[in-house]
């Protein structure tokens, strides 16, 4: 078989439309690529702002129930659990206290750990007849801290009565997702 100019010529033009097709196809893929992060980048910001709103209407809610004032019977069950659990921690604190402790605060009564020189509440000079440990006053504080926070938080994220009434962004959130699977899908047959 013998080629001629002309073949030559169409072979030419096949070779250089596949090669434009195959830029273009690249192109594409990157476009998705970005569109997929950009909607990833979405989805879990909007998680993270919808916790944010959980743990806020779990703490209005527990100010209420604080209050005396009516809450829905499973929202009142949890707010019993946290509020167990923040007497549980007051009473961890005075052991801790007695442990290591200094005792109380004169001014505000806030339980004082060993080290401290002032008080973490209200910033009264704490009466001290030794040296302050710089380790042990970061120890304490921050075991603290984290303790109390992590509790509370565990506790008043999604109590089941909230989760109800956020069924619609949570269907929103699913087809998201299921967006962000198909185009994935697309990227891999190409
Ligand atoms: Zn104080």
């Amino acid at each position: 078989m013998k080629f001629t100019l002309e073949d030559l010529e169409q072979l030419g033009r096949r070779v250089a439309d596949t090669l434009t097709e195959a830029a273009d196809t690249v192109g594409k893929k990157t476009e998705e690529v970005i569109e997929v992060q950009k909607i990833r980048s979405q989805i879990s910001m909007l998680r993270r702002e919808n916790e944010k709103a959980f743990q806020d209407m779990g703490r209005i809610l527990y100010t209420k129930y604080q209050d005396g004032e009516s809450v829905d019977p499973s929202c009142a069950a949890l707010c019993e659990e946290i509020e167990k659990h923040m007497e549980a921690i007051e009473e961890y604190e005075k052991k801790l206290v007695e442990l290591r402790g200094k005792g109380f605060c004169k001014e505000c009564q806030t339980p004082l750990s060993k080290g401290m020189a002032y008080c973490p509440t209200c910033g009264a000079k704490v009466e001290n007849e030794e040296e302050p440990a710089e380790e042990d006053i970061f120890e304490s504080e921050s075991i603290f801290e984290e303790e109390t926070e992590e509790k509370a938080e565990e506790t008043v994220v999604f109590p089941e009565e909230m989760e109800e009434q956020h069924e619609p962004a949570k269907e929103v959130e699913e087809d998201l997702e299921d967006l962000v699977d198909s185009l994935e899908g697309k990227e891999g047959e190409v």
